[in-house]
């Protein structure tokens, strides 16, 4: 019997009221590995009430208790490591490498949430005037709404709900439909390491949980991640019901590489962020401009280093490039390749052979093609496979006004060996997360991660100190004696 999840809310498995549901699917297999609740707005509800009630509590817990759950729970992660990369894999389908260093980034997440008592600390200016003095105190912000996309079932909540309890606040999370069975194990292991019930809740479900958290006046803040249109959307929705909403987008990041870049390990980094994860990171590059004179042979050595990778089950050892998510994006990649073929894309190699003969799953190879130009969909439109496209420019000014022109900014790498040319790039490249000589520029939990123009909706970022200003709200006191 294929198990239906149910809602975590108020500590305590529930069920949904739903009356429809999603088949969870392991894209390597085909198999159904659980049943998702479509849950309703009703259900939200039931989780922000919840929420609320913990709140009272949990916001005027000391914050260095609140700390010592957060320390307690990061033990209990690198205990369940393996299982829970394995469960990664399980349901998102990428390898067990990557599934693996994905739970390091939410590990590292708590492991910052952990220093609350020094991130929470206000400032004061004793003599603000004569006989004056001033301070700024920090406190959370009440109920907080996480809604995440299915690439990273660990690492993106885990952006958002561990820092935002250690400011005290009370979440309710809605996974991705495609990916929620590790929400949910994250769910009992934070309860596991004492957090209060209620502080942390999950509600199943696509849009009507979307649009119950949007529209709730119990939820005070929005942390979104996910393509541009939905996180549009909910920025707009989310403001326009009186939140504060952050909301990380799509992407179409770009790496350049200059005739003086070491070319193999350009080749590395740029393989492994094109076709790891099957292409499904929002800081997978989706083009290589390459500059000058090295273009034919680059294009040579990607083709051949393509050849080279193992596809298969993510579980399977020595796999690099699992399934993509779902056969429904399968079938949209594959349009994309015809389209790439259609626009007078040259294709290099192509991954619609690779399909794994006689094997289940949703398998796309490693594809490239080269003489992309910035007319064609394949350089517009956000694939989120593993596509590449590979275009060529004179200079490193005109690969960077070919980047510039994307609508996404996310992230850019640089391959160089010119300190000049990193400045260069610096400057004038527009994104939020840049990369000298390597191919993903991957948020640390330590430092806010940032995309531009539509590649994020909002001001304050996720993670570091912008996290913490997100899930907190200051006063001022001004005091004379
Ligand atoms: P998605 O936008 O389809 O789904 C994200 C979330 O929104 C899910 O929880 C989903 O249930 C919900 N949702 C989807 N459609 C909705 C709608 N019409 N109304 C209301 N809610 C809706 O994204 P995805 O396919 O799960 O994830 C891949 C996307 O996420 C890519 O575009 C990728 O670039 C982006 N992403 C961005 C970052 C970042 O940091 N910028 C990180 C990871 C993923």
């Amino acid at each position: 019997m294929t198990a239906t999840l149910k809602n975590w809310i108020g500590g305590e498995w529930i069920e949904s009221s739903a009356s429809a549901y999603e088949n969870v699917y392991n894209p390597a297999t085909e198999e159904i590995v659980a049943r998702v609740p479509l849950s309703p707005a009703g259900d939200v509800d039931t989780a922000v009430r919840a929420a609320k009630q913990a709140f009272a509590t949990w916001s005027r817990t000391p914050v260095p208790r609140r700390a010592r759950i957060l320390f307690k729970y990061q033990q209990l992660l690198v205990k369940h490591w393996e299982e829970l990369a394995r469960l990664i894999t399980k349901e998102n389908g990428k390898s067990y490498g990557e599934a693996y260093g994905e739970v390091l980034r939410g590990i590292e997440c708590v492991e910052f949430a952990a220093g609350a008592p020094n991130l929470l600390m206000g400032k004061q200016l004793p003599d603000i005037a004569s006989n004056l003095e001033s301070g700024m105190y920090r406190y959370p912000i009440g109920v907080v709404g996480g809604i995440t996309p299915f690439n990273f079932p660990m690492m993106v909540p885990c952006w958002m709900f561990p820092l935002a309890i250690a400011c005290g606040n009370a979440f309710v999370l809605k996974p991705s439909e495609r990916t929620p069975l590790l929400a949910n194990r994250l769910a009992e292991l934070i309860h596991e390491a004492g957090l209060p019930a209620g502080v942390l809740n999950i509600v199943h479900g696509a849009h009507d949980v979307v649009n119950g958290l949007l529209e709730h006046p119990g939820i005070q803040a929005i942390s979104f991640v996910g393509s541009q249109p939905v996180a549009e959307y909910v920025y707009k929705t989310g403001a326009a019901n009186g939140k504060r909403v952050q909301a990380l987008a799509g992407a179409k990041n770009h790496s350049i590489v200059l005739p003086d870049a070491d070319l193999d390990l350009a080749v590395k980094e740029i393989l492994n962020a094109a076709f790891g994860s099957a292409g499904e990171r929002c800081m997978a590059c989706a083009v290589v401009v390459a500059v000058g004179s090295i273009g034919d042979e680059l294009v040579n050595r990607l083709s051949a280093a393509a050849d080279a990778i193992t596809i298969g089950n993510g579980q399977s050892e020595g796999v690099f490039l699992g399934p993509i998510i779902r056969s429904s994006h399968k079938e949209r990649t594959l349009g994309y390749i015809a389209s790439g073929e259609q626009e007078g894309g040259v294709l290099i190699r192509d991954g619609r052979k690779d399909e794994a003969a006689g094997q289940t799953g949703y398998f796309v190879g490693p594809t490239i093609f080269d003489h992309v130009s910035c007319e064609m969909k394949i350089w517009k439109d956000e694939i989120f496979a593993p596509v590449l496209s590979v275009m060529r420019a004179d200079s490193l000014e005109e690969a960077i006004e070919i980047a510039n022109r994307s609508e996404f900014a996310n992230g850019a790498c640089l391959f160089t060996d010119s300190g000049s040319s990193v400045r260069q790039f610096r400057e004038t490249i527009d994104a939020g997360m840049l990369g000298i000589n390597l191919g993903v520029p991957a948020p640390m939990a330590f430092f806010p991660f940032s995309g531009w123009k539509k590649s994020f909706y909002g001001d304050l970022h996720a993670n570091g100190t912008d996290g913490v200003e997100f899930y907190t709200r200051k006063k001022m006191m001004t005091a004379r004696w």
